[in-house]
């Protein structure tokens, strides 16, 4: 027992668990009590050995080149401007991991990317880059509300290993993202405000202005020319309220669309082991901000229906939502689908609801949930969900792919 406790301690103290980080600025103080709370030393490299009370209670610190040799890994908390200083250390680096956490104040602002830049003021390091899209504040705040995610990329996979333990430690998800080549990309990654909403904004105020102007050419223009009516009033109100629960019905079956692409893209290869083309796998990445958008618009449907005469349908429209983020998801849809169904059915084939041969506005709205209930449907048939539950369990039709 006393030999396991010593072996304990010994690892406790080996250069394996202890993590350098250069430079004592917000990034490195917050990086250096998060790894301080999961077990690590922490030893700091700085230009001034001053103790601060803004560090963490249990570090050292000392100068640059001393705290260098008491690790394998040295984070370098500070900005590109300052790495010059390193070349005077390159004999102290040899071999080291250096991971690069650093950022620009602009999108593509030096030639190379800073992890480059640092591979090549100390050749004989080797660089990993990570950590640059999580924030001081985050770390501090117990990433409680922040991104998980650690992209991390670099030239050495043995260095990427320690590194994403090192992220996997901390409660985060590192990411490989492959070698540094990607380096400027995560840099500029960095910059892009909500990178992972912009898509379904896009979506949304697509779809919102395309249906936006369905409904005015079907409920206001047609009858204008037509019958030489004006029913321009209804824009403020009426057609917006009809836009906000269609689109909110667009966007939640876009949120289960993709899962249903990427099962039928696993049937067909036999395997979960290859990759999802680009543009599969981008959207499956957002269906979380598109689920919320969705119940952005459910909301809005139903502050908007307080303000006309209150409907039935309108609770129906809310309670549904409450549920749409749940597993229930797919339950959801289809009630909602159904409640669509339901409402509009005397509209859908009455050819008088068809302005220029347009079907009325809620029909088009039922297409795609529709299609994601009906693949759904497929799916959940005992014979294919078989397949399909082997395939995500690790089966392989010809396991050669792996290779
Ligand atoms: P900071 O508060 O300004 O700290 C930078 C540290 O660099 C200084 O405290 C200083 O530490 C050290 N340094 C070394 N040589 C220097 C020199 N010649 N002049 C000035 N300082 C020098 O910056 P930070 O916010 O911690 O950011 C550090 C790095 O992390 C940056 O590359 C940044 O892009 C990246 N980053 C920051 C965040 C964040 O949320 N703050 C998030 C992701 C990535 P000593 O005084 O101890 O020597």
């Amino acid at each position: 027992m006393d030999v396991e406790m010593a072996d304990i301690e010994k690892t406790i103290h080996t250069k394996e668990n202890t993590i350098c980080i250069f430079g004592t600025g917000d990034f490195g103080r917050s990086l250096g009590y998060k790894l301080l709370q999961v077990g690590y030393n922490v030893v700091f490299g700085s230009r001034s050995q001053d103790s601060t009370p803004l560090l963490p209670k249990g570090v050292e610190i000392m100068d640059y080149g001393e705290a260098a040799q008491r690790s394998s890994i040295i984070v370098l908390a500070i900005h590109r401007e300052h790495y010059y200083f390193l070349t005077n250390l390159s004999h102290i680096l040899n071999g080291k991991v250096l991971v690069d956490v650093s950022n620009n104040q602009k999108v593509n602002q030096y030639p190379e990317s800073n992890a480059q830049f640092l591979a090549q003021l100390v050749p004989n390091a080797k660089v990993v880059k990570a950590f640059n899209t999580v924030s001081a504040w985050s770390l501090q705040s117990g990433l409680l509300d922040a991104s998980r995610q650690v992209f991390v990329c670099g030239d050495d996979s043995n260095s990427k290993r320690l590194v994403m333990d090192v992220a996997c430690r901390l409660g985060l998800t590192p990411l490989d993202q492959g070698s540094l080549l990607v380096a400027g990309e995560l840099e500029n990654y960095a910059l892009h405000l909500f990178p992972m909403w912009r898509l379904p904004f896009f979506i949304s105020i697509g779809l919102t202005a395309f249906f936006f102007f369905y409904c005015l050419i079907t409920d206001v223009i047609y009858t204008s020319i037509k019958e030489g009516k004006d029913y321009s009033f209804l824009i403020a109100v009426s057609i917006t309220n009809r836009v906000f629960p269609i689109v909110s019905l667009t966007l939640l079956a876009l949120v289960y669309l993709p899962g249903i692409i990427a099962a039928f893209v696993q049937l067909y290869r036999g395997t979960k082991y290859r990759r999802f083309p680009h543009w599969l796998d981008r959207w499956m990445l957002c269906r979380k901000q598109l689920g919320l958008i969705a119940l952005g618009y459910a909301f809005l449907h139903a502050i908007y229906t307080l303000i006309i005469p209150i409907r039935v349908y309108v609770r129906w429209w809310h309670n549904n939502y409450l549920i749409s983020q749940s597993k229930l998801g797919h339950v959801t849809l289809l009630f909602c689908t159904a409640h669509t169904l339901i409402y509009g059915w005397n509209y859908f084939f009455d050819i008088h609801y068809y302005a220029w041969c347009l079907p009325p506005a809620g029909t088009l709205s039922l297409i795609i949930p529709c299609t994601v209930l009906v693949l759904k449907f497929f799916l959940i048939t005992p014979c294919i969900d078989r397949k399909l539950t082997k395939i995500r369990q690790g089966w392989e039709r010809s396991p050669k792919h792996r290779k």
